[in-house]
């Protein structure tokens, strides 16, 4: 395979800044493998010459795990795109470099399926699924990786050997384990993933239509806007608290509103809007964005129209929201500091949040609400990795900066309004009756840090809860040399 390095032409694209533009590496080359040989042949190599190895799939990365001037060798999947029903296994197999939405298009395309999973298409299965992976479909379907059926993974073993090996959820199947740890572990842990099967729990025929959930026959999206200024701080108290009683009501696995997912977008001031937007699907969709809507945005008393559009689950996925994911969106750098929620918003932090969504600052960012539960719910927190399974929102403080100028104010900001949501238990979300850690897919390295996390609670207790020894053991057996590994990465001892 051919390294590619500093004088080739496609080193500086390869080599250059990926979705957050906060981080950048330096490898010594970058190698784009075709198939599962080639990614042991690169990981062997980088293992022989003792540099560091670091996989990239889709490069949405939020923090620098692989955008990280230390990395030596870039395994970059991204030409492993291949996307197939697997009729030995029962599943669709799906390479790591595919992206989120041309899976969608594959799945819908060749047997009208579809995989719960994220909300951008551009994101990389690769660094997505085995991160839990949650979205516009979870309410009604769950995790991505709920759907986990068996993974190929390549890794090294004591002696520096690379290898390749498959694992499954199957009962009987010694890696096992394995299997369990891709379910929510996160990226960058184990091994590089080239290959995931992916198949409904509970389907145990050979027809790839029902292989996995049928996708929706259309989408109804709805988007609501205020202009800031109409609110006070009692009209903005009335809508987060709304928000937060209808996830709570609303979130069990078996609520009528588990097709109905909804986000919060409670906007810097300085951006001029607070907007709701989110979808629905099946023949009730109307009437439920109805009512989710005459809950939380009637009693407010600041007048609304909600905008409704149908369209098919493919249009909608490739496309989601174009407001949101529009050019230039993807050229900045971010922090985003995620959170979940059992329980809604207290006064004194809906009071926080109007503080800081009100500061007299100058930056871009916001607190977005998503809503969680419904099937997510539905599976124990031990069964797979990804333990958070009673939450009712997802919740994100982010910020956003284009000119370097941007930087301090943007990050005081966005972690300052962060820690000061959470006064009671060190600046951060640890498991208690209201709140429950965090999520992988949205690292935060400052759950790592002293300064900002000072719950005495280590951050891997935020992301991975009582599953954390379970994924300590994962890594000790497949990865015990440590060759892979970042800021936030599984270690195989405290
Ligand atoms: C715009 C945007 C929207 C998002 N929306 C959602 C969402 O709706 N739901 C959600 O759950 N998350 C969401 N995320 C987070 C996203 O799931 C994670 O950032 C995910 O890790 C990205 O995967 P990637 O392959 O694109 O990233 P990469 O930058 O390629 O990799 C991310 C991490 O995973 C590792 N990794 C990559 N490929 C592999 C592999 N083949 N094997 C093992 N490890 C690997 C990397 O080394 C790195 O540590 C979003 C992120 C962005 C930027």
């Amino acid at each position: 395979m051919e390294k590619i390095t500093l004088n080739d032409i496609r080193y500086s694209d390869l080599a250059g800044k990926r979705f957050n533009k906060r981080f950048a590496g330096k490898p010594e080359y970058i190698l784009l493998p075709e198939s599962t040989k080639d990614v042991v042949d690169a990981v062997q190599e980088a293992v022989n010459s003792k540099r560091r190895p670091v996989v990239r799939s889709g490069g949405h990365c939020l923090e620098g795990f692989v955008s990280d001037p230390t990395v030596q060798v870039l395994i970059d999947v991204s030409l492993m795109t291949g996307i197939y029903y697997d009729a030995e296994k029962a599943a669709f197999a799906v390479e790591a470099g595919a992206t989120v939405g041309e899976m969608y298009r594959r799945l819908f395309l060749g047997w009208g399926v579809v995989l719960p999973a994220g909300e951008h298409p551009g994101i990389g299965v690769g660094g997505h699924i085995l991160g839990g992976a949650f979205g516009f479909l979870c309410r009604e379907y769950g995790l991505a990786a709920d759907y986990l059926y068996g993974v190929e993974l390549v890794t090294v073993d004591a002696s520096g050997k690379a290898f390749s090996v498959i694992a499954t959820r199957e009962a009987d199947d010694p890696n096992r384990e394995l299997w369990w740890a891709h379910t929510g572990g996160g990226g960058g842990n184990f091994g590089i993933v080239t290959r995931y099967w992916l198949r409904s729990p509970d389907s145990n025929g050979t027809d790839p239509f029902s292989a996995l959930p049928k996708a929706p026959a259309s989408i109804s999206t709805f988007r609501v806007a205020w202009d800031w200024k109409d609110f006070d701080e009692l009209s903005f108290s009335r809508l987060v608290q709304n928000f937060g009683a209808w996830s709570l009501q609303n979130s069990d696995s078996d609520s009528p509103y588990k097709p109905l997912f909804s986000i919060l977008f409670l906007n810097h001031r300085n951006l001029g809007k607070i907007e709701i937007k989110g979808l629905s699907t099946g023949t009730n969709a109307p009437r439920l964005i109805d009512e989710h809507l005459a809950a939380i945005a009637k009693p407010i008393g600041l007048p609304y129209t909600s905008q409704i559009e149908e369209s098919s689950w493919l249009r909608f996925a490739l496309n989601p929201f174009p407001e949101l994911f529009q050019p230039g969106f993807d050229n900045v750098q971010a922090k985003i500091k995620d959170a979940f929620f059992r329980r809604p918003f207290s006064d004194s932090q809906i009071a926080t949040a109007y503080k800081y969504l009100t500061a007299d600052v100058k930056i871009g960012g916001m607190l977005g609400m998503a809503t969680y539960g419904g099937k997510v719910n539905t599976v124990s927190p031990d069964a797979t990795a990804s333990a958070q399974r009673d939450c009712i929102l997802d919740v994100a403080c982010n910020t956003g900066w284009m000119d370097p100028k941007g930087a301090a104010p943007s990050m005081d900001w966005v972690r300052n309004f962060y820690k000061d949501l959470f006064p009671d238990s060190g600046g951060v979300p640890v498991p208690n009756q209201q709140t429950d850690g965090s999520m992988i897919n949205h690292p935060d390295t400052d759950l790592a840090s002293p300064e900002w996390n000072q719950s005495g609670i280590p951050w891997y207790t935020l992301y991975y809860k009582e599953n954390y020894p379970r994924l300590q053991k994962v890594k000790a057996k497949w990865d015990p040399l440590d060759i892979f590994y970042h800021a936030l990465s599984i270690r195989a001892a405290d």
